[in-house]
């Protein structure tokens, strides 16, 4: 009799990671998902950036967790016979004066000075495009996975091989059993592991997380007069470039919300910000919105269930999924295939 499966409950960015993972490692995995719903992981930008925020913070960990995260999107793109990961140079432009003199500081460090690049002569954005001086900094080691047509590529290559089915099992049908979880529709998992994304606060096996969720909308812009920019700009609301003029923009986050849809409000705060930015006009072809999926400190949470150790946890991605989510499905692979202990910050059974 063959090995019961690990099943897999979401195909976000999540549980496509933990699915290669595994099947990179020879297990049998079984994924269910529901194709044509909308997910964080499908609306997300997908952009990795090392320095973020007002404060020019260098994303903790980012030397450990951005090779890994090449080195995992680059594996899966050899099996796959395509690239989702682009390596882009992204620029940070001042927002205020109080910025460059914070820059000065804390290129001292050789950790953050290691993700810039050096200054070259002439202002980092043309200020003839850019309100401002066009001063800022670039970071030479970030880039983008575009999250939709990778999870779409992924879909593929699994239900090729009969690993993805479609349909969202409700949690509390799954049944613990002695050796085993019993599934919805009688068969047995070894494993279950739920990547429901921001609809986790419902599952019931779960119920002591904290959520701190936020909705996000992003907008699709075409802006011909920077048809030729190939570097993500980041200036109080940042620019992707997708080619040939088209560009996503966002986010914004709020931390209630009455549905998932995209708001009028939304658009108009991210066109107002896109006002702040650029002296050239724009057209807004698409406008987009998801929840992420956020658990208290902004930490993933994973691992096993503590009283039901075949029912497992992977979630809480965040805004920083397409960097962190490789390794921690390293870490929550060896777990669950060798025991080996989690961080204890990030283990589901003690937060
Ligand atoms: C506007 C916006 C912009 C973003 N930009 C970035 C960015 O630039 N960079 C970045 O790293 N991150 C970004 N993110 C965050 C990123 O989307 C998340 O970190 C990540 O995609 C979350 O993935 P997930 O798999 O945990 O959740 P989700 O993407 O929500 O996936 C969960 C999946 O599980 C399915 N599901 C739910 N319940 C069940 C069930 N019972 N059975 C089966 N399937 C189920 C859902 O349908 C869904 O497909 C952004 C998010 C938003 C909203």
């Amino acid at each position: 009799m063959s090995e019961p499966p690990i099943v897999i409950c979401g195909q976000g960015l999540a549980g496509t990671l933990l699915a290669w993972e595994l099947i990179h490692r020879g297990l049998p995995v079984l994924i269910f998902d529901d194709p044509h719903a909308v997910s964080s992981s499908k609306v997300a930008a997908g952009i990795v950036t090392p320095i973020t925020g007002q404060r020019l913070t260098l994303s903790p960990g980012v030397g450990e967790f951005l090779p890994e995260a090449l080195a995992c999107y680059a594996a899966i793109a050899r099996q796959l016979g395509q690239t989702h990961f682009h390596s882009a140079t992204q620029v940070r432009l001042w927002r205020n004066p109080e910025e460059p003199l914070r820059f000065a500081q804390k290129q001292q460090d050789p950790a953050f000075a290691a993700h810039t690049a050096p200054a070259r002569p002439g202002p980092a954005a043309d200020p003839t495009l850019f309100h401002g001086s066009g001063d800022g900094f670039e970071m030479p080691a970030s880039g983008w996975l575009d999250v939709r047509a990778w999870l779409a590529a992924s879909a593929s290559w699994f239900a090729a091989r009969g690993l993805l089915r479609p349909g969202k099992p409700d949690p509390a049908a799954f049944r613990p059993e002695a050796a085993h979880i019993r599934l919805p529709d009688g068969q047995t998992a070894r494993t279950v592991v739920f990547c429901e994304g921001a609809a986790a606060r419902q599952n019931p096996w779960f119920p002591w997380l904290q959520w701190k969720s936020a909705k996000g909308e992003i907008l699709t812009v075409s802006i011909p007069a920077l048809s030729q920019e190939r570097r993500i700009l980041n200036g109080g609301i940042w620019l992707l470039p997708l080619g040939s003029g088209l560009f996503r923009s966002g986010a914004t986050y709020r931390w209630t919300w009455p549905d998932e849809l995209p708001t009028p409000e939304g658009r108009a705060e991210l066109e107002s910000r896109l006002k702040g930015l650029l002296r050239v006009p724009w057209e807004v072809t698409a406008h987009e919105a998801a929840v992420r999926p956020i658990i208290h400190q902004s930490l993933v949470r994973m691992g096993r269930h503590p009283v039901h150790p075949g029912l497992a946890f992977f979630n809480g991605l965040g805004s920083k999924g397409v960097l962190h989510g490789p390794r921690c499905a390293r870490l929550l692979a060896d777990h669950l295939l060798q025991g080996t202990a989690l961080p204890n910050h990030l283990d589901i059974a003690g937060n």
